[in-house]
């Protein structure tokens, strides 16, 4: 809120700055500069004496008259030469005094007026100028009082900004909140917003996008479950008929090949069981949290694999304690990352976890291959294989790795990889601590 707010206001403050600042000057081009107006009108009494009051007497009694004004004035009225004028004067305001105009020094608090043009008043009248000193002139109010005028309209402004920007920032928090939750897996969150909303044509778009993504969803994740479903029945009768094959026979080569028939065939049923646990997790069902021990957690995982040959050393940090998990599902990631690395290690795996502040550390690095950078994203990717002429050894259908960061993702966790110490990969399970 607050930063859509600021932004708008100080563009607007900006824009009355340049406004201002473009209205003074095309007055100041047009009908002259407005201080020079204000000043002349402050200094208009003494002006008009020697406009009205001196000027107007006889050409023989003009200075006896000047001199009277100045014994009664506050104001100091000097007779300088025209060339000293000239020279306190810009050269903007030489012509006017060329003229005979009176012409100001708002700074000085002075004016300046030739005394005549050709010398009538007294001899060398004309090369004289009367410089009229302590005006009573005062800009700097004009000042403030344009300044505070522009503070008010800044406040008038700042509450319909507010209310403006309040409407907006509420309208995209709830924006947000929907994009969160729909890309958490909540495939409902819908913004529902109002008409009257600024943002609901943008909000209806979005609501209809969602709608479309989780209706092609649910479709593609009911015919996954229906064809691993389907697949079931004729895989268990294949089963049958292969071992009902293998009793009837006595030939030990068709006996090999049954063989060779049953090993596809279970490795048919373990796709089918694996692609039936990713629809599961599919589905939206929150998991089933409780209290889960995660160093109990690691051994039973740990005890769970196949006896194998890397040495695998777990560093569980005493303070990890305990997370409200789904053991199940936590259990059934952390095995497929320790298989993994069991599959990929050449001597060594390490499992370590911790606890940084709300969350909880589990890493699990390896001394195989590891993954080069850019394939670290992808390996996540459903049935996603790095090298197929090096995995095809190890087996697996490249889903291990995907049901592990769903898995994960449901807890509100994360799954990232990146290079071990050890030389080769090391996954990391952040969980946070509901
Ligand atoms: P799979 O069932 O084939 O192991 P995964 O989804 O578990 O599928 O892994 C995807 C791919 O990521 C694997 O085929 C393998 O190439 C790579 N991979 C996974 N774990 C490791 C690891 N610890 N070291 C090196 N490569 C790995």
């Amino acid at each position: 809120m607050n930063r859509i707010f600021f932004r708008f206001f100080m563009l607007v403050m900006l824009s009355i700055s340049g406004a201002t600042f473009v209205i003074y000057f095309a007055m100041s081009r047009l009908f002259g500069d407005p201080l020079d107006d204000i000043a002349r009108r402050q200094a208009s009494a003494q002006i008009f004496l020697v406009e009205q009051y001196v000027d107007k007497a006889r050409a023989d009694e003009w200075l006896a008259r000047l001199n009277r004004v100045r014994e009664v004035s506050d104001t100091r009225y000097d007779l300088i030469p025209l060339q000293k004028a000239r020279s306190f004067l810009p050269a903007t305001s030489l012509g006017a005094l060329d003229r005979g105009d009176v012409v100001l020094d708002i700074d000085g608090k002075s004016f300046y007026r030739r005394v005549d043009l050709k010398g009538e008043r007294y001899i060398g009248s004309e090369d004289e100028v009367i410089h009229a000193q302590d005006l009573p002139i005062d800009v700097s109010l004009a000042l403030q009082m344009e300044a505070v005028r522009y503070v008010i309209v800044a406040l008038a402004l700042l509450v319909p900004i507010a209310l403006w920007s309040r409407s907006h920032w509420q309208g995209l928090q709830s924006l947000s909140r929907v994009a969160d939750e729909f890309g958490a897996g909540k495939l409902s969150a819908r913004a529902h917003m109002q008409p009257s909303s600024s943002i609901y044509p943008l909000a209806e778009r979005i609501d209809h996008m969602a709608d479309r993504i989780e209706e092609l969803l649910v479709s593609q994740k009911n015919l996954l479950h229906s064809v691993s479903h389907e697949l079931r029945t004729p895989i268990a009768r294949l089963e049958f008929a292969l071992e009902l094959l293998g009793a009837k026979t006595d030939d030990p080569a068709l006996h090999k090949r049954i063989a060779a028939m049953e090993g596809d065939v279970s490795e048919l049923n373990s796709l089918v069981s694996e692609l039936l646990g990713m629809a599961r997790l599919d589905s939206g069902q929150a998991p089933q949290r409780e209290t889960v021990e995660l160093a109990a957690l690691l051994h039973t995982v740990e005890a769970a694999l196949p006896p194998g040959q890397p040495v695998l050393a777990i560093d569980c940090a005493p303070d990890v304690g305990t997370i409200e998990a789904d053991a199940r599902l936590l259990g059934r990631a952390l095995s497929n990352l320790l298989r993994n690395a069991q599959k990929y290690a050449a001597s060594t795996i390490r499992v370590t976890a911790r606890r940084e502040g709300a969350r909880v550390t589990i890493a699990v690095e390896d001394d195989g291959p590891g993954i080069p950078p850019d394939e670290r994203e992808r390996i996540f990717e459903p049935f996603y294989r790095l090298d197929r002429s090096r995995d095809r050894a190890t087996g697996g259908f490249g889903l291990g790795l995907s049901i592990a960061r769903k898995a994960v993702l449901l807890h509100g966790g994360l799954v990232q990889v990146t290079g071990s110490e050890l030389g080769g990969a090391r996954f990391l399970v952040v969980l946070p601590q509901r």
